[in-house]
């Protein structure tokens, strides 16, 4: 049986910045013998943009910078050039709210292992893009089979698609069986993230997450982590077990998509939305300008 296919990102409308140049959507293609398709090699960003301010750009697109280099496919661009580059293309589709996807990744000069003659390719893609989770008070998570891989393992500092592999695998797990997303240990056992977002918890006013030594160190978890400093909550970086995780009195978890969103069940056992979850996505809100 043939899968349906519905029509999808290629068949929206607008302009996507290409290697230097802005191309019209239908025309911003690559060849099927790009590199990056067969093994791997592309990195990415996901940005928001709130009543027309892009929030945290340059460290977006710092971070883009320096995913590449980690897979050894450095951009050429400079991080003022490739900033510019976002803020042209938010423009040029006369975007005030959305989100903003830049990607780079290894063309189509090589094929075989090795890439050192492929060129990188870049391109910024925007659309509108309302919440990840849609209006619900929090979700549910299901605790996922699949594991972060040890830093020897995998590159996972680096914003690479091939590491999303298995987070996607992990999304479609727990979706299937009624979850909203799916929470992954890492590969000692600790708590480690989210298929798309970092994780806090709450305890006797204290927040904790865990110390990103294997996982995305996220823009909106270190955004949390001086909203807390800067607002007087107390704020510790450390490594958990789920047990502990399950013994809180708060959860929720952070991402440029996610924003701050509350969890309201992890597998049987449901959490209630608390007070500090709640001062922190206000101040959140605050920050990004949403509010
Ligand atoms: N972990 C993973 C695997 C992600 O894909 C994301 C989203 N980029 C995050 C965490 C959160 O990162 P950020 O806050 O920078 O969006």
């Amino acid at each position: 049986m043939s899968k349906k296919i519905s029509a999808g990102f290629d068949t929206l409308h607008g302009w996507i910045w290409m290697n230097g140049q802005m191309a019209a959507w239908e025309n911003a293609n690559v060849h099927v013998l790009t590199h990056a398709l067969h093994y791997g090699g592309s990195v990415f960003e996901g940005i928001r943009i709130y009543n027309g301010k892009i929030f945290k750009l340059r460290e977006h697109m710092a971070r883009l910078i320096k995913s590449a280099e980690i897979i050894g496919a450095p951009i050429t661009q400079s991080l003022d050039e490739l900033c510019q580059a976002v803020e042209d293309t938010v423009a040029k589709n006369d975007l005030k709210d959305g989100y903003i996807r830049p990607l780079a990744w290894r063309g189509p000069e090589e094929m075989g292992i090795g890439a050192m003659n492929c060129s990188t390719q870049v391109m910024i893609a925007c659309w509108p893009w309302g919440k990840y989770f849609g209006e619900n008070e929090g979700i549910s998570l299901m605790t996922s089979k699949w594991k972060k891989a040890s830093p020897e393992t995998a590159v996972t500092a680096s914003k690479c698609g091939a590491l999303y592999v298995t987070n996607t695998l992990a999304k479609h797990e727990a979706i299937k069986k009624g979850y909203g997303d799916a929470l992954m240990l890492d590969y000692r056992g600790y708590v480690a993230e989210i298929s798309a977002a970092n994780i806090f918890f709450v305890k006797d006013g204290n927040v904790t997450t865990p110390i990103p030594d294997c996982f995305l160190n996220g823009i909106t978890r270190l955004t949390v982590i001086d909203l807390c400093n800067e607002n007087g909550i107390p704020i510790e970086e450390r490594h958990f077990n789920k047990d502990e995780l399950m013994n809180a009195d708060e959860i929720f978890i952070t991402g440029t998509l996610a924003e701050i969103t509350p969890i309201i069940k992890i597998d049987d056992t449901p959490f209630p939305v608390g007070a500090i979850t709640k001062t922190i996505n206000r101040l959140y809100q605050k920050e990004t300008g949403q509010i």
